[in-house]
This record gives C-alpha cells, structure tokens and sequence, in this order.
C-alpha cells in the first residue's frame, strides 16, 4: 500500500530556500553517517543445516497460494481443491485416513454463495505409534483455507493468496509429516512410540470451525491426546526469533523446545496472548497441553499483498527442524506432559 502523499504547502524563494537548507541538512546527516566507523550491526544468525526441502515447501507454497485458489475462501470450491490436495499429499506420503477417510466433514453455520448447507472439511492423516505409546497421540496441526476473493469489477478480482497465512504452516507440517514418514518407517521403537496425527483444518477464518468441529468430534479420545503443536503463519522470521504461544499449558514446554533446538538455532518470543486466536485454543479448553508456533504479523497480513514472494523460506526450514525434534521427542519420551492452565484468561479471549 502507497502511503499518502503530503499536501504541498508554499510557493516561491521563501519555499526554495527552505529546500535548500533541508537538502544540505540531509547531505550533511549523510556525510556523518559515513563517517562512523562503528554503524550498529545485528547479532549474527547462527547456521544450521535444515533437514526439509526448500524446493518441496515452495511447490506447496506456490499450489496453495496460487491465484488459480482464489484465496481458498471458506466452504468454496477453491477451499475444496486445497482440501484434496492436502489429502493427495498424505496418500503419497503413506499416512493412513484419521477417520473413516482422510476427510472430515464440517458443516458451516451460514450459507456460502447463497447457499445452506455448505461444508468445509477437515483433512486428518496418521502416522502410527508402536507398542505400549500407540494408543496415545500427537497431534501437528495448520489450517488450509484463507479469506478468498473480492469481486473488483465485472470481469477482474483480488485474490487474498495467504501465503503466510496459512499457506505457510500447511506446507510445513506437509513436509514434517513426509520426513517422519520416511524416518519412523520399518524402525523400532524398543519402548514404543506414539502415534502422530497430522491435522489440515478448514474454515479456520471463520472463526476457528474447523478445529473446533474436531474437538467436538475427535476420531480419538481426547483425553488420549498429549499434545497439540500449531502451525499458523511461519513464513515471515524475522531477526531470527519464533514466537511461542502455550508454554505455560504444561510445565515441560520450555525445556523440551530449548532441547530441541540444538539443530534449528532459533531464538524465542514467548506470547500466551495469542492462546485463543488460532485451532489450538479448543485443544487448550480440553486441557491439552498446546504450542503454537508464529513468526509474527506483518503488514500484508490479511491484504491481497501476503504473497509467496515475502516467504523466508530459510526461516521455514529453522522452524521445521525445531518441530521434528520436538516430535520425536514427544514420541518416545516415557511420561506424558503436564497440563498447566494458568493462561486461561488469554484463551478466553477469542
Ligand atoms: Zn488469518
């Protein structure tokens, strides 16, 4: 968005001089400037190396966010075609159906193009657990859909691509669930591992529906769930720093994200604010455990402007590294998390 220009006030020598006295203050601040030899520089980036592929994250970013989507509005046929996407995906990948098939159906409270009736979906694929832990679950979740288009003219529209959102965490937990897929298949676990389901929500923007309609109508027992981790808007790290939403729903969340950080080296923003503003805040109300993972609003955010193009995708593959580390860790490790809910304020704040 163009800013708005100044009003030109004044005319004639007095105004001329008035700009020649303000061109030699700046030529003036530019030569000081280069004169300082110590320009404060920012703390520098540590490497790493990712364990995801850049090239697989941007084809989803580029399927998802395309203007043939047409910003994947809820309960329209663009939000459908992410849907099947996300199920395509988890099919190549070997997961098996959450449900009775990989999508749950959702039904919307108000009429989409006139209609009643209309429907989202969510899209539930697992990976299963061995053992004593199978019959507990992780859960990695991100919504699909966006806000859509709007109709500029009889023959053009805006797309609202939501690139960052929530194109973004889709595209992730995707590519984690591939990973683990790959890694997790024909190994051990000597004593057990649990199951991990990988949840792509729909109707997120319209308040949350989609999740809610799971933890309302979960295809496992909820109280078998030990934690939920949520993927909603990663594409923008900035300086390095992931925001952390939900450490204080279980004592442990620290320690096991500074444990599992030794391969992503990021640096972290705790933020309970944001609790009840994305699909882990019913899981939070069911006493789940929860962390949701952001890197942070921005300008484009909800404007026609949040395109792939602003992507860090470097910042993507940090966050994916983290997330693994913490599934695998929750996989194996023998006890389950705390449920701490002193942050119930925030939740409510929806
Ligand atoms: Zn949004």
């Amino acid at each position: 968005m163009r800013s708005a220009r100044a009003a030109n006030h004044g005319k004639g020598p007095a105004r001329e001089r008035a700009l020649r006295r303000a061109r030699l203050l700046l030529l003036l601040s530019l030569l000081l400037a280069a004169c300082d030899s110590s320009p404060p520089s920012a703390p520098e980036v540590p490497p790493f190396d990712p364990l995801l592929s850049e090239t697989a994250l941007l084809d989803h970013l580029n399927f998802l966010a395309a203007d043939s989507l047409f910003g994947r509005g809820v309960g329209s046929e663009h939000e459908r075609r992410a849907a099947e996407y996300v199920r395509d995906r988890f099919q190549e990948h070997g997961l098996q159906p959450g449900d009775t098939t990989y999508l749950q159906t959702v039904p919307l409270p108000f009429p989409v193009n006139g209609q009643t009736g209309a429907t989202s979906q969510n899209v539930l694929g697992v990976l299963p657990g061995e053992g004593r832990l199978a019959g507990q679950w992780l859960i990695l979740g991100a919504h699909y859909d966006h806000l859509g288009f709007l109709r500029a003219s009889a023959d053009s529209v805006v797309v609202y691509n939501g690139a960052d959102d929530n194109a973004s965490g889709t595209a992730l937990m995707l590519e984690v669930a591939s990973y683990l897929s790959d890694q997790l298949a024909g190994v051990r676990a000597v004593d057990g591992r649990r199951s991990i389901m990988f949840q792509a929500y729909g109707a997120e923007e319209a308040g949350l529906i989609g999740s809610d309609y799971f933890c309302e109508h979960p295809t496992v027992p909820m109280d078998s769930v030990v934690a939920m981790l949520n993927l909603d808007m990663v594409g923008r790290l900035r300086d390095n720093v992931l925001i952390l939403v939900g450490t204080s729903s279980s004592d442990e969340w620290t320690g096991l994200v500074a444990a599992a950080n030794g391969t992503s080296s990021l640096w972290f923003a705790l933020d309970e604010r944001l609790l009840g503003r994305s699909d882990q805040a019913c899981f939070y109300h069911s006493q789940r455990p929860v962390l949701f993972l952001h890197t942070g609003l921005h300008n484009e955010y909800h404007t026609p402007y949040d395109d792939v193009w602003l992507i860090n995708t470097d910042g993507m593959l940090r966050v994916g590294n983290l997330v693994i580390a913490l599934l695998q860790d929750l996989a194996v490790r023998s006890e389950r998390l705390s449920f701490g809910d002193v942050a119930l304020e925030f939740a409510e704040q929806r």
